[in-house]
């Protein structure tokens, strides 16, 4: 499990909207929900993708579908995602929406064909063994690409309402991602990103059993027109050995590494049920800073995990550093209802505030210093919109004047206090 991205509307005149909540796989399937509901003729659609990860996620998009009917009173608003797979009686409820649409349906063309009197078509996700097909073409107004590799997640982190949301581990098979990327790159993008639930399961359930370094491989090995290739995060206790030799010799493979770290303490990460240790994200780190010495490494954290106390919760603080982290996600626990998690000890709300303010502060500390190490170098940056793109290394770069979507070698002049500053 993995970091955030900002609601994507998508264009306002007669075609399909997508608000796609929560992570980039959201956004992957967005893109995929626009073109089902174009097709289907759907141009008053207004469709909801869901985020179920936190409380607050959910709350923001009962919040949503509210406004949207009250702005759209003529609209087909189609309610989705994980919150809705976790309850459709919920949204069924709701007058303000047309039709409830699971996570395996929302990924099928004739979902948005069903008759009006088909409101809510919502499968056990669990019964799912295999991933949709389709193809996605672009993503509206953005510079970068998100190609889902894999779906679902057959682990059990005790917090995490993920998995029952979204089935167990399933993965795309290789020629269909290649298929993939390469229309989006003869489309014109320049980087994609790979997402899923889990990508470090990628394989796991395909013949032959391929890892996530051996498919990144044959993928760069397939389209050598692609230029940047991102990995979402990675669980440490599963980076294969084909993945370390990819990051050692393969300069396509982005320098940034979205670490699924969640705690700084080993006793938290036996009862989050991780599959790592505290040393295990630090060798991680180690690992392949030796193999590619100029690599950034992000990492969510959730601060406040029940029965977290404040030498446990000390011991994430300082992972920051022992790690070499900089890109932080911090995330409040936030219980769920039917994780283990929630059966725990819980820490009190205001304490758990207070320690992601902390946490916060501390990555914020971190990306400053890294920051600042960059004035005086260049960098390549592809460019996205509004004078800001990011660098390899997926810092946010701002450059004056530069095109969206132009790959650009950029001299770092100065920072401001979220981003650096480039001149070309
Ligand atoms: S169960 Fe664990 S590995 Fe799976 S999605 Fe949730 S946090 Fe990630």
């Amino acid at each position: 499990m993995t970091a955030p991205d900002a609601p994507n509307q998508g264009p306002r005149d007669h075609a399909p909207r997508v608000v796609s909540m929560g992570c980039r796989l959201n956004t992957y399937e967005g893109e995929v929900m626009r073109a089902h509901a174009r097709d289907a003729g759907l141009s008053n659609a207004i469709i909801v993708n869901t985020c179920a990860v936190t409380k607050e996620a959910e709350r923001q998009g009962l919040q949503t579908l509210r406004k949207l009917r009250r702005e759209n009173p003529g609209a087909h608003i189609v309610a989705t995602g994980c919150a809705v797979q976790l309850d459709p009686a919920r949204y069924a409820a709701m007058p303000e929406v047309d039709r409830v649409l699971g996570n395996e349906h929302k990924m099928k063309a004739e979902s948005f064909h069903a008759e009006p009197a088909e409101k809510v078509l919502v499968s056990d996700i669990m019964t799912v063994r295999e991933t949709a097909e389709h193809l996605v073409e672009g993503f509206d107004g953005r510079t970068r690409a998100f190609v889902q590799v894999q779906q679902g997640c057959d682990h059990r982190c005790t917090f995490c309402i993920i998995p029952f949301a979204r089935g167990n581990n399933r993965s795309v098979p290789m020629g269909r991602i290649v298929q993939e990327v390469r229309g989006l790159v003869q489309g014109g993008y320049q980087e994609i990103v790979i997402t899923g639930v889990d990508i470090t399961g990628y394989g796991g359930d395909l013949p032959g059993t391929p890892s996530l370094g051996q498919m990144a491989r044959r993928l760069l090995m397939a389209v050598p027109e692609l230029k940047r290739l991102r990995l979402s995060s990675l669980d440490p206790a599963e980076a294969d050995e084909d993945l370390f030799q990819l990051i050692a010799d393969e300069p396509r493979l982005m320098p940034h590494f979205h670490i699924s770290a969640q705690a700084g303490d080993d006793m938290i990460l036996k009862r989050m049920k991780r599959r790592h240790s505290r040393a295990d994200i630090i060798s991680f780190c180690e690992r392949v800073r030796a193999l590619r010495p100029d690599a950034v490494f992000g990492a969510d954290l959730i601060a406040g995990f029940p029965t977290e106390d404040e030498t446990m919760f000390e011991n994430s603080l300082a992972l920051v550093d022992d790690a070499g982290l900089t890109l932080l996600h911090v995330f409040p626990y936030s219980i769920r209802q039917g994780t283990p998690a929630a059966r725990m000890p819980q820490v009190n709300g205001v304490v758990i505030k207070e320690r992601a303010a902390r946490l916060r502060a501390k990555g914020m500390d971190a990306f400053t210093r890294r920051l600042a190490a960059y004035v005086g170098k260049s960098v390549s940056v592809l460019m996205e919109k509004d004078g800001r793109g990011h660098s390899e290394h997926y810092l946010p770069v701002n450059i004056a004047d530069a095109a969206p979507g132009s790959m650009l070698t950029a001299r770092i002049v100065s920072t401001t206090e979220t981003a650096l500053v480039g001149v070309i």
